[in-house]
């Protein structure tokens, strides 16, 4: 424990709690701040200062009416500053890339999106597609924040840390060093992660949505493919190479219709948004619109929409039993076109989970649907961004400040 005696290395680490306090909670006052951290006021007030003095937050005193009513001194707010640092977080979905600039404290500020045609649809075209989003990202903020990183969120599994994109079936995708490509194409010094969308998903989720009070979650979230992703004790369920929480090409019935992984009868074949499209009895691709025009149609009480729906819930249910079986989760979310099934059809969903799933998990459970909407994803790449500066800021600011010294 010598390593961290030294006041300067308490000091940086304290700056680091500080920073991650408002990046979790947002805007905070100092009284708050002294609180959560357990640290004296004047303690705090070096650390603020600190913050301050790495332009990181800035300190304001709010209008008395808004956040301290009574008589007395108000409480000063650390907030995030406007321009200062921002994560780049990129979605990568199949049909369409979404980019996002994110402040610390998860506002999102900024988004663009492109779509991908089929033609464009390669790892080489989609890297080059990030890079250009990214660059134009940059034109909608101030001129003075920066980027501290690029954090993509892959419909596929990632080895880590290489940021290899192993399989991404509805991409078509296998062993792609997306992660190389990007590094090759974005400014030098630009940090790029990869994560699973679902991996993301449920960090995100924890972090600032539905399931911010559960330690034990499982987001399962369904678009083209079903991707699923695990918190066990707070802490992610990866795999020992990051490859872990397939759900969606897990079993459902082995007789069933070969699958893009290559498998047969895998669970995203009866209740991805195929699955949905088929059993409604519709022909169209399977699309954000046509999935939503069924929704449309099932809540109008459209027959062939509700037997649709009725259906993904019934092998949907069975699903989320094995998985209440498996690992005992508080909360399960539901993201994508299965929130949307579970707002329509919770019934046939819980009768399946009353017959599957052990009694004592059974009524541990929670199920529910995202709180963050199609932005879970996107707002966990954003967390792959910042855990550099999260986790000790003075460095990422000095090695920011470090090339010009070197030019001066
Ligand atoms: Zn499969």
């Amino acid at each position: 424990m010598s390593g961290v005696s030294r006041p300067d290395g308490i000091r940086r680490h304290n700056v680091a709690l500080l920073l991650d306090s408002v990046h979790r909670h947002g805007p905070s006052t100092r009284a708050e701040l002294t609180a959560r951290l357990e640290l004296n006021r004047s303690t705090i007030g070096v650390l603020v200062s600190d913050l301050c003095a790495l332009g990181l937050v800035q300190e304001t005193v709010p209008p008395r009416t808004a956040r301290a009513p009574r008589a007395g001194r108000p409480s000063h707010v650390v907030a995030p500053r406007a321009d200062g640092p921002y994560a780049v977080a990129v979605d990568v979905e199949v049909d369409r890339l979404t980019a996002a600039a994110v402040r610390v404290g998860g506002e999102l500020v900024a988004r663009r999106v492109e779509r991908l045609p089929p033609s464009r649809r390669s790892a080489a075209s989609v890297a080059r597609a990030i890079a250009r989003i990214v660059d134009r990202l940059a034109e909608d903020m101030p001129s003075a924040a920066w980027p501290v990183g690029v954090g993509v969120s892959i419909p596929g599994t990632v080895s880590l840390p290489e940021g290899i994109v192993e399989a991404a079936p509805n991409l078509e995708w296998s062993s792609e060093p997306l992660g190389q490509m990007l590094t090759d194409l974005l400014p030098p010094g630009t940090t790029v992660t990869l994560g699973n969308d679902a991996d993301l998903g449920v960090l995100a989720e924890h972090l600032r949505g539905a399931a911010r009070d559960a330690a034990d979650v499982v987001y399962l979230n369904g678009k083209v493919g079903v991707g699923g992703g695990i918190l066990v004790g707070g802490r992610p369920l990866s795999g020992m190479g990051g490859l872990a929480g397939e759900i969606g090409h897990t079993v459902f019935d082995p007789d069933g219709p070969p699958c893009r992984c290559g498998g047969s009868g895998c669970v995203e074949n009866y209740i991805g948004e195929a699955a949905l499209l088929r059993l409604a009895g519709r022909t169209d691709p399977p699309d954000a619109e046509a999935v939503s025009a069924v929704m449309r149609a099932a809540r109008s009480g459209d027959p062939a929409a509700c037997a649709g729906v009725v259906g993904v819930a019934r092998s949907l249910g069975q699903v989320l039993a094995n998985l209440v079986n498996l690992l005992n989760p508080q909360v399960i979310v539901l993201g994508g076109a299965l929130a949307d099934v579970l707002s329509l059809a919770r019934t046939d969903i819980t009768a399946a989970l009353d017959r599957q799933a052990m009694g004592a998990a059974r009524r541990m459970v929670q199920i529910r649907t995202s709180g963050l909407g199609s932005d879970s994803s996107l707002l966990g790449a954003a967390e792959l961004a910042f855990r550099p500066l999260l986790a000790d800021p003075s460095a990422v600011v000095a090695s920011r400040a470090a090339p010009l010294l070197g030019a001066g």
